[in-house]
């Protein structure tokens, strides 16, 4: 295995990166589907993939899994996600020291949702109320691991069109900027299919003093109701009617709409490279085509 990057050092000197986000599969033949998508992508040389943690740990040993045969199998610094609800101090703990033991180089520290189903969920019971005190866990952690590596670079998500539990967006950029000043390395964002949110997003965290690197979240959308189920799931993201209007143009006929969907988010990200992104992050629901189409076009990757 390969040892611990600096995330913080791959971030400073590759801009903009390019990298990927995989969900954990289900089955032994879902995990071979996406090695294989992993190993098409690989071509691209990207800085790093990240893996997401299911709502409150329930995908622990799997996310951990993953990340360990993506490291084992390429070459790709695999980022792990992990999230405070629903898990004691002891616990994340336990999952850090497994982490370092096995050289992963960053966490992306999310505070997560609490269970949907459990509308009497009490949050008392978790470790620590939002990802800012992860964050400082995890750093403190860092300070005092005894293992060769020197501890982890920590990531932190970011919103640019609102989270949708603070409807202060001034409170909301203090809050972000608490995650900053706890050691956060960098920011990745929440999907969104309009640059004027990232781009402005982006201002007012430099207006905040906010200047670690700010990695743009991309879904191409590939399926109708890929694209319902996103609206549910990412709730606020603003559907451009640009964006709407390109997909409508492909009927129903899916293989049109994929191209619909992959065209809109070249363009996207052809924009915010002149725009100078330090990083776009394609959240690939663990299939290749569409981002690989996008990189192709754009020559993107190291
Ligand atoms: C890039 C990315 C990856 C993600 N991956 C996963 C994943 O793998 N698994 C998963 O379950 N979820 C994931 N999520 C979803 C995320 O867990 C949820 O959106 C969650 O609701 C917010 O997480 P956070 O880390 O931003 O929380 P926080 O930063 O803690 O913020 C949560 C809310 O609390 C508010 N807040 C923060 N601090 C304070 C304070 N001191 N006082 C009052 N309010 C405060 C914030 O403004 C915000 O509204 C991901 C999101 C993103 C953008």
């Amino acid at each position: 295995m390969q040892g611990a990057t600096n995330i913080a050092e791959v971030l400073g000197q590759e801009k903009p990166t390019v990298s990927f986000e995989f969900f954990p599969p289900k089955s032994a033949a879902a995990s071979e589907r996406l090695f294989t998508t992993i190993h098409e992508l690989k071509q691209l040389n990207p800085s790093f993939v990240s893996v997401t943690y299911g709502a409150g740990g329930s995908t622990r040993e799997r996310t951990h899994k993953l990340v360990l045969r993506i490291m084992e199998q390429t070459t790709i610094p695999a980022i792990p996600h992990l999230t405070c609800i629903n898990h004691s101090i002891d616990e994340i703990e336990e999952i850090l020291l497994g982490y370092a033991t096995a050289g992963v180089p960053a966490v992306l520290a999310l505070r997560g949702d609490p269970p949907g189903e459990d509308l009497e969920y009490n949050r008392n019971q978790d470790a620590f109320p939002y990802a800012a005190d992860l964050v400082s866990f995890i750093q403190k952690f860092n300070r005092e691991i005894k293992t060769p590596q020197k501890g982890f670079g920590v990531g932190v998500a970011g919103f640019p069109e609102g989270h949708p539990d603070t409807q202060n967006r001034l409170k909301e950029m203090d809050h972000l900027r608490q995650k900053v000043d706890a050691g956060a390395d960098y920011i990745c964002t929440q999907l969104f299919f309009s640059n004027y949110s990232f781009l402005d997003f982006r201002d007012r965290c430099r207006l905040a003093g906010i200047d670690i690197p700010i990695i743009a979240g991309i879904m191409p959308i590939t399926t109708r109701s890929g694209m319902e189920r996103m609206a549910d799931l990412a709730a606020g993201v603003h559907f451009p009617a640009q964006l709407q209007r390109m997909l409508q143009g492909a009927n129903d006929d899916p293989a049109a709409f994929e191209t619909a969907g992959s065209n809109y988010a070249t363009t996207q990200c052809a924009e915010l490279l002149s725009e100078g992104v330090d990083g776009l992050h394609f959240y690939t629901l663990n299939k290749g085509s569409a981002t690989k189409q996008i990189a192709t076009e754009l020559n993107l990757g190291r």
